[in-house]
């Protein structure tokens, strides 16, 4: 007797521990006859109240029983449905159903009992969703990219040629007329610089900093209009959470900007509410959540939200651009952004965030920049530009004649080589891509030629410029111009180089 409850005991364990849900259920009515401990913490169900009842009782999903139908039907092909359900917090839930036959001895009874086995996989799923939506918002955020490259050639001529005209002796109403021209096409230039942030093309400046802190200051930022608007604020910070490699002003922008959309939907929603912050450490990857208690995100927005220009915000409210810049910054970070929203139980977004021990990969990137010089007076320079775009070579020589500077034109790489040989030039502005030889390719050709002469190029760049161009500008230690420009920043180049 001892032997036999011993292996009982011995069964029942090896049920317990098994991570699956498992269900015996009768073969006429399908009634539950046990059940697992993984299969009440699933379902959230109590042992006592589930055995003795049929299971299309227990778990009311629609197409269940027929699910169960067809795997008794041929256990050979043990088809596995994938089905979802509602959890008690109102959460989704994904889970691979299938049932097969128990077996006496050694041959199937249809009429016996059966084994109902529920596989919970809605991480995996939510991983593969994850995954899927990134490669989708990869290619929008190249096609972006393009778009964003192609227009800063025209905004480059639009802005630079305005600011010109305003420069002119001409009627005040063109004069304001360009004044305004300008301020659009700067307008213009923030929302490319904004979708390229989208496409990922600026490369943070991380350093290595403690999450919580930053988080605590974004919040800081934002409790003023928080407090005025009747929104509570809850932060709970976990001790266990490691420092780690991030660009602060980047990540402030992040929680910044999920902040004022929850308090942009509770004030939409029932006008007060809470927000709830939470930064914590799980499995080994830093997250921080920001839940709100506003109305929450119909499950059709919920692939669209990170989209550019995805809003459902009146024009002039919303550019839809928000969501779509921070989950770029969070990608740059090695890390992950996504937002979940139940049964009008508000929002919650969570940023995941590698931990990075890396003190020394993140050093700033010590850019040449250009520093703020006054006004003063430049002697007139022999310039060369070299430039495949017809407007940025032309604008670019408006401004530097219109200034007293000596300018002479080249469309490539090679014409300008022609040209320095016989011409001696105080500053050469070049693009870095051109078609043939390409401004990386002109600089070298001049460093082995003569150090002096390289020291004398000023990149011009799309803000498309990949990883590599910008550390091959950075390894030249030579000043760039970012398109579009403005003349003021021509100017403080041309003042450093004087
Ligand atoms: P914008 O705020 O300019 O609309 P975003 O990219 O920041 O652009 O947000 C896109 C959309 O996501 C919003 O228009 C809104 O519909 C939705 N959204 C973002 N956060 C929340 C939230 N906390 N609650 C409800 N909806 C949200």
């Amino acid at each position: 007797a001892r032997e036999i409850q011993r292996l009982n005991e011995y069964t029942n364990r090896i049920l317990a521990s098994n991570p699956s849900a498992l269900a015996v259920l009768t073969g006429s009515g399908r009634e539950v006859v046990s059940v697992n401990r993984a299969f009440c913490q699933t379902l959230g169900l109590d042992e006592k109240l589930v055995e003795g009842r049929p299971i299309s009782e227990v778990l009311p999903w629609d197409g269940l029983e027929e699910v169960i139908r067809q795997s008794l039907a041929s256990p050979a092909d043990a088809r596995k449905e994938e089905m979802r359900y509602l959890a008690e917090d109102g959460s989704e839930r994904c889970v691979l159903v299938s049932a097969v036959p128990l077996l006496t001895v050694d041959e199937a009874d249809p009429e016996e009992e059966s084994l109902l086995v529920l596989n919970d996989i809605t991480e995996q799923k939510r991983q593969q969703e994850r995954m899927q939506e990134h490669s989708r918002l990869a290619a929008v955020g190249e096609l972006a990219a393009g778009v964003a490259h192609e227009i800063n050639n025209p905004l480059a001529a639009i802005l630079g040629l305005s600011e010109l005209i305003q420069m002119e002796s001409l009627p005040s109403q063109v004069t304001e007329d360009a004044r305004k021209i300008q301020e659009a096409a700067q307008r213009a230039a923030k929302i490319v610089q904004n979708l390229l942030s989208f496409a990922r093309k600026h490369e943070p400046e991380k350093r290595y900093m403690d999450v919580a802190s930053i988080v605590d200051r974004a919040i800081e930022l934002k409790s003023h209009d928080i407090k005025l608007n009747n929104i509570g604020v809850t932060v709970r910070h976990s001790k266990s959470v490691p420092a780690t490699m991030v660009d602060e002003l980047q990540l402030t922008q992040v929680v910044l900007n999920i902040l004022t959309n929850a308090e942009q939907a509770i004030m939409e929603g029932q006008g007060a509410g809470e927000v709830t912050v939470t930064t914590q450490l799980l499995n080994g990857k830093i997250r921080i959540s920001i839940a709100d208690d506003g109305p929450g995100i119909p499950a059709e927005n919920l692939h669209s939200i990170f989209d550019p220009f995805f809003t459902t915000k009146e024009a002039g409210e919303g550019t839809g651009l928000g969501l779509s810049i921070c989950y770029g910054i969070i990608r740059e970070h090695g890390g992950e952004l996504w937002a979940e929203s139940n049964r009008g139980e508000g929002a919650i977004f969570h940023i995941e965030l590698p931990v990075s021990t890396d003190e020394t990969s993140g050093e700033t990137s010590g850019e040449s920049r250009t520093t703020e010089t006054p006004a003063n007076f430049i002697p007139s320079l022999r310039v060369l530009v070299v430039d495949d775009e017809p407007v940025v070579r032309d604008t670019l020589s408006r401004v530097l004649s219109g200034d007293g500077h000596d300018v002479a034109l080249a469309s490539n790489g090679n014409n300008a080589w022609d040209l320095i040989q016989t011409d001696d030039f105080d500053i050469i502005f070049v693009d870095l891509r051109m078609p043939g030889l390409d401004g990386q390719g002109l600089y070298q050709r001049a460093n082995e030629f003569s150090p002096d002469l390289a020291k004398k190029m000023v990149f011009i760049t799309g803000d498309t410029t990949s990883a590599s161009a910008r550390d091959f500008i950075k390894s030249t230690g030579n000043p760039f111009l970012s398109k579009p420009f403005s003349i003021r920043a021509v100017r403080q180049i041309l003042q450093a180089s004087a």
